[in-house]
């Protein structure tokens, strides 16, 4: 059963999965108990956890600059999402300002005026933050798959290496390349 309760590098965190990175073993163990059907379930909370050797460097550290890449984007689709709303809510006030200026009587008509004008002037701001706010969303998201391309060659050049981590850590492994089942093909 696994020990850790944060994330690192695990074995068989789903039947499929014979290597990875799990973010939390304890949410992990608890979600394959309630949604795993029983004879897997089984299988799964032997022979899921955490490595205990040395993880190849160059694995780690690409693991990292991705789990960064990936929190680096959700940062920034947040702050897309929120300008974008921003921008929406700037359109609307421009709106309500315009028709405000457009039925007022005579003597209210300077004040409105002002009013409309700045908030045409807020709305393009919005506009603008709102394209920057993209820009670094889709710059995030390509160094998010740029991170996980990475991660996946360099876990390639180390395979071996935890190939046999995994003989060694987890024998009489099911494994069969594909599955913990053998029946499986
Ligand atoms: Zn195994």
């Amino acid at each position: 059963m696994p020990e850790k309760t944060e994330g690192g590098f695990c074995w068989h965190q789903s039947e499929f999965t014979p290597f990875g990175w799990c973010p939390d073993f304890e949410k992990r163990l608890k979600n394959i108990k309630e949604t795993a059907p029983q004879d897997i379930c089984n299988r799964l909370i032997v022979l899921f956890k955490p490595v205990r050797g040395q993880i190849p460097e160059e694995v780690v550290r690409a693991k990292q600059l991705h789990l960064e890449a990936m929190q680096a984007y959700h940062k920034a689709r947040e702050a897309d999402e929120e300008a974008i709303q921003t921008h929406k809510g700037s359109i609307t006030t421009h709106n309500m300002t315009w028709k405000a200026y457009q039925e007022a009587p005579p003597e209210n008509k300077e004040i409105l005026k002002q009013k409309y004008e700045k908030s045409k002037n807020d709305c393009f701001d919005a506009k603008e933050r709102q394209q920057q706010t993209q820009q670094a969303h889709n710059k995030a998201s390509k160094i998010c798959i740029e991170s996980v391309r990475n991660y996946k060659k360099v876990l390639a050049k180390h395979i071996e290496t935890i190939e046999a981590l995994h003989r060694k850590e987890c024998p009489e492994c099911p494994w069969n390349g594909r599955a913990i089942f053998s029946e499986v093909v």
